[in-house]
């Protein structure tokens, strides 16, 4: 081709010699022109020649074709330590067959198209994609460090069909990490080197077993407290159990007029209005036992408000009792769980902490699931990690004394005033915002 192909590559180090266009792809024959002036690894030996080996490198597209560039390199021995190495070209990635442009460009669509996409779009296989992506995450984590949470949450998602631990931050309501599996063995390893794992205290969980022994062998001395919206939740499900049961027993017109019914079952005694609360009489008055098991309900609600544990673990014995025997069978699993987990759930009197996120929890499962059609786990993850005004909204800014101030206390004359000890600045990440991802989500920004 007699084009001028001075400018077609634009790459450090690296002269095009000739370009062909092959169906869809460009070839381009190139030379390098650099020649090393040191050994990198002794820095003293004197370099020779060393023969020379075709090397083909992937460029970013061009024109709607995909681009490989030819290359002779030269390659150099050094006399001293014996090293070889290649005549150095600034523009080639150092671990690819790829410029470094084209692994920006692979960084910037693998969290946004499929690796088998971006693989057909660069000419690369998708292994090599991945492993791009591999490289991306690990570096966005090391850049990105998110502070180790004093109080931790665990919850669970159900994400592209598996269910995955999600855990947060719940003093700052965002997420720490999103583990693709919540196994034992998994979340184990995890949190065994977790880093700063001392600085939890607190561990707000649903009352899962496998949760319970992670923390217990690998975070000792934090205390574990159960996350009374799931308590709550195990409260309501009961109504909901009973109320659906009821239901059935009724003449299809009368269940229509119960439109209110679940509503009203489910909300706190006190919060319903006179209108509200005769319906329910009136329902109650139909099915007693359903009265009774309300009652009952508002009664373990009421727990939560009281303010110490003593009256806390009294009112819990107290309720336990409550129970009659013809409702022992519906509270069955309510009863199971305020037993085997009494003392994390009395922990709540000590410190009542809970996940303020729980609206956002839906929405962002929902979301995570739409946007993840043809994702993998891996890249879910990392797009909501690492989603830049998620991070942003729960960063923090703090100001720290400078350690080994040396402005203090050297050659300083007795007539001088005490020099104020410098500080900096330090931006401390949390890790996303879930009330933004919630939104960034709704608003399809992922999609
Ligand atoms: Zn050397």
């Amino acid at each position: 081709m007699g084009c001028d192909v001075t400018d077609f590559l634009q790459l450090r180090g690296l002269k095009p010699i000739s370009v062909k266009v092959e169906d869809d792809i460009y070839v381009v024959e190139a030379a390098g022109g650099w020649v090393p002036t040191a050994c990198p690894e002794c820095k003293v030996g004197r370099l020779y020649g060393h023969g020379t080996q075709l090397q083909t490198f992937r460029d970013t597209p061009s024109h709607g074709k995909t681009v490989r560039i030819n290359v002779q390199r030269r390659r150099y021995q050094c006399q001293a330590c014996r090293k070889t190495l290649f005549d150095p070209i600034p523009d080639l990635d150092s671990k690819r067959l790829a410029t470094r442009r084209l692994i920006q460009h692979i960084r910037k669509y693998c969290l946004r198209e499929t690796f088998a996409s971006v693989a057909r779009q660069v000419d690369m296989d998708e292994k090599t994609i991945r492993h791009v992506f591999d490289d991306y995450v690990a570096e966005l984590a090391s850049t990105s460090r998110f502070q180790t949470p004093r109080y931790l949450g665990i919850d669970e998602l159900k994400i592209i069909g598996a269910y995955r631990a999600m855990i947060t931050n719940v003093e700052r309501n965002t997420i720490f990490d999103l583990r693709e599996s919540r196994s034992k063995a998994d979340l184990l390893a995890y949190f065994q080197v977790l880093p700063d794992k001392d600085k939890v205290e607190w561990v707000a969980m649903d009352m899962y077993h496998v949760y319970r022994q992670v923390v217990r062998q690998a975070l000792p001395h934090a205390r574990i407290v159960v996350d009374r919206f799931h308590i709550e939740r195990m409260a309501n499900n009961v109504l909901e159990k009973m109320r659906k049961r009821f239901r059935k027993t009724l003449p299809e017109r009368q269940r229509l007029r119960l439109k209110d019914e679940r509503r009203l079952l489910l909300k706190r005694q006190q919060d319903l209005t006179p209108e509200g609360m005769a319906k329910m009489l009136a329902w109650f008055r139909q099915f007693p036992l359903l009265g009774e098991a309300h009652a009952i309900k508002e009664g373990f609600m009421a727990i939560w408000d009281l303010r110490d544990r003593c009256s806390a673990e009294v009112a819990l014995d107290t309720w336990h009792g409550n129970i009659g025997s013809e409702l022992q069978a519906d509270f069955k699993d309510i009863l199971t769980a305020t037993t085997n987990w009494r003392e994390e759930i009395l922990a709540y009197f000590e410190n009542p902490i809970t996940n303020g996120y729980t609206e956002s929890l839906n929405g962002i499962t929902k979301g995570m699931n739409r946007m993840g059609r043809g994702y993998s786990f891996e890249v879910i993850r990392a797009r909501m990690l690492y989603e830049g005004k998620a991070l942003k909204d729960a960063i923090m800014v703090v100001e720290e004394p400078v350690k080994d101030d040396h402005s203090i206390g050297f050659f300083r004359r007795a007539t001088e005033s005490l020099p104020r000890q410098r500080t900096v600045r330090r931006a401390v990440l949390y890790g996303p915002s879930m009330a933004t991802l919630a939104k960034l989500l709704e608003e399809g920004h992922f999609e």
